[in-house]
């Protein structure tokens, strides 16, 4: 990968990580009530003087950012775009802006509903801390031995699913901490690891 294609990555990994919180605080900002995040009633304060609303400005701007840095890769962003395609509905049959925002909100949550960083798996990813040294030790030896010795490889002999590290979390694409994907007010949602289902256990089919 090239220079510019690397710092491209990580400039759409940091936006669209912002795009996902900020849109999740704005579509509950607006289901109570507060219009301005759609832009249905841009043509009634252009300058933005009376709705203004900073943060729906800056989810538009983040939105068509993400959308012309996926075009640069032959990709799309499927929740920007939705959004995007929202802002564009006018017209007698379109939804009020909180009504819209309340809908977009149930239709995202359906689809990947965010989980705590809590429970099980904030247990699982503790007990990975705990035997850092026993990985470490297994991962040299191995390597010693000329066999497979990454890190996946630790999790996947150990009956783990290596995709997640066991934690049952989604991790991010460069193997690096966990995929956040939201927010519910202060604590932060991940999303759950697809080759286990969120169990932590290697469910890999043979084949
Ligand atoms: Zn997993």
């Amino acid at each position: 990968m090239k220079k510019r294609e690397k710092i491209q990555e990580l400039r759409l990994n940091d936006i669209e990580t912002e795009f996902r919180a900020l849109l999740h605080s704005c579509l509950r900002e607006c289901a109570q009530g507060r219009w301005g995040l759609f832009g249905q009633n841009d043509h009634l304060d252009p300058d933005g003087s009376i709705l203004g609303w900073p943060d729906a400005k800056r989810l538009r701007c983040l939105a068509e950012e993400i959308k012309s840095l996926r075009h640069e890769f032959g990709q799309t962003n499927d929740l920007s775009e939705r959004f995007l395609q929202l802002c564009a509905e006018r017209g007698a049959n379109a939804l009020g802006e909180p009504k819209l925002a309340a809908a977009f909100l149930t239709e995202i949550s359906e689809e990947r509903p965010g989980l705590p960083f809590a429970g099980e798996y904030l247990r699982r990813y503790e007990l990975n801390l705990a035997r850092m040294q026993e990985v470490e030790a297994w991962r040299t030896s191995e390597s010693d031995a000329g066999r497979p010795s990454s890190l996946k490889d630790y999790f996947a002999a150990h009956g783990f699913c290596s995709y997640c590290h066991g934690v049952g979390l989604a991790m991010n694409a460069d193997g690096m901490g966990y995929k956040a994907v939201g927010w519910d007010r202060e604590s932060q949602l991940f999303e759950q690891c697809d080759f286990c289902e969120g169990t932590g256990v290697s469910i890999e089919k043979s084949s």
